[in-house]
């Protein structure tokens, strides 16, 4: 069955150009699409037609950093201690909730996350998953709950020494039997403050085996810079280029905050990626950074706050104005940059046949030369009205139609008071 929209206003989404078109939608991972004069239905034809007449057709967007581990967290009681500091939100927030999860609030949280992407437009996720105590199949799970919505994934299990030998163990042997069954996902890793050698060392080599990269938090708050110095002797992105990290295509480096210049420099040559999350580094004050001497392969995240890649654009706009006066094509380019780190590393599930639907009501003309302004100040995730991901229709009208979206509330909501009681 093949899926048409009709009467579409089509924005490609490199070269920002308006056609007023019907689209053919291939189906399938690989697929592509085909802008057509006409829709030539034969009698009897089942195909699928979705009327877009006064709506924006363009490519869907992708997420190169959450955590759907931290779903459950909105809403949750304060912690035993007020945090004074990075470290101490990590231990007294996010370790503890990670820490009580088990695999079926892993799984509301998977599906609760995938349903607000697909609603937002978002088809392709780059996840960094944490459940100590429910390690083994926790990616699985992920896994089938993305699919089960539709929505395309990379993910990985953070590996850490901050549980001990065996949790490290989990860790190491739940990606290695992920990637073995032919999953595409990364090596985690949570931080260098928390991964000593020899459990660095093994990532580097799991990844390699598998033709992966490593995903893991770089200078977060300066308090990583500070351990690592003081253990290792050398700054963190020394110690992760020494490992080898670096050199892995596909390796994800998250927030990048407190680098100096020469790792900044060592970052640009290398090619590595970066994601940038704006709004988490506001929240956990950590310091912000300008991210334009990192290099071109910087992507935007939403550090599993929530899963609304327009509003992190937004976002990132809005505090690289005060940290490196960012023009509107460059924080587009950060958007749009996932698409080419996918691309680039040959990973699935972000062909041309992942699409939104905007049913944008502008009260001014929009074109191809004032499209960005319109991106910025007009565009919001309320305007997706329909999602095509690898040419599947998953949203449409608003509407998740994969899954019953009451269902997966109900649950993600009985899972939350489940692990709320525990924290
Ligand atoms: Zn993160």
């Amino acid at each position: 069955m093949t899926l048409y929209i009709k009467d579409a206003t089509f924005i490609d989404w490199q070269g920002l150009t308006f056609k007023k078109t019907d689209i053919e939608v291939d189906q399938g991972i690989d697929g592509g699409i085909n802008l057509v004069d006409v829709i030539d239905l034969k009698p009897g034809d089942r195909s699928r037609v979705l009327d877009a007449k006064g709506k924006f057709v363009t490519k869907s967007f992708g997420c190169g950093h959450h955590h759907i581990y931290s779903t459950l967290a909105r809403g949750m009681p304060a912690p035993a201690k007020t945090p004074e500091n990075f470290v101490e939100i990590l231990k007294y927030i996010w370790w503890n909730l990670d820490k009580n999860l088990d695999l079926d609030m892993i799984k509301a949280s998977a599906l609760a996350a995938a349903l607000f992407c697909a609603k937002n437009g978002v088809t392709f996720v780059i996840d960094h998953h944490a459940s100590p105590f429910a390690v083994e199949g926790s990616l699985s799970i992920i896994k089938q709950a993305f699919d089960f919505i539709g929505i395309s994934h990379l993910l990985c299990y953070e590996i850490s020494d901050r549980g001990g030998e065996k949790i490290r163990d989990a860790g190491l042997c739940e990606t290695e039997n992920f990637l073995k069954a032919g999953n595409q996902g990364h090596v985690g890793l949570h931080a260098s403050f928390t991964v000593e050698d020899d459990l660095l060392e093994k990532a580097v080599k799991l990844a390699g085996k598998y033709n992966t990269g490593i995903h893991v938090h770089v200078a977060e708050d300066l308090a990583d810079q500070d351990h690592c110095v003081k253990n290792y002797k050398k700054r963190v992105v020394q110690r992760f280029s020494d490992a080898g990290v670096l050199d892995l295509s596909g390796s994800i480096l998250g927030h990048c905050i407190h680098l100096d210049e020469d790792e900044k420099k060592t970052l640009k040559d290398s090619g590595v990626w970066v994601v940038e999350n704006v709004e988490s580094n506001l929240n956990n004050n950590v310091g912000l950074t300008d991210y334009s001497a990192h290099g071109s392969n910087i992507m935007l995240g939403t550090d599993g706050m929530h899963s609304d890649m327009l509003r992190s654009a937004k976002s990132a706009f809005f505090v690289g104005q005060g940290t490196e006066g960012i023009s509107f094509p460059e924080i587009y380019q950060r958007f749009r940059n996932i698409h080419r780190f996918i691309k680039e590393n040959r990973y699935r599930g972000d062909s041309d046949n992942n699409l939104v639907v905007l049913d944008y009501n502008t009260p001014t003309q929009m074109s191809q030369d004032n499209f960005l302004g319109h991106f910025l100040f007009g565009i919001e995730s309320s305007h997706v009205d329909s999602v095509i991901s690898s040419g599947r229709l998953i949203v449409e009208n608003r509407k998740l139609i994969t899954a019953n979206e009451e269902d997966i509330l109900s649950f993600a909501k009985e899972m939350g008071n489940k692990l709320w009681k525990k924290l």
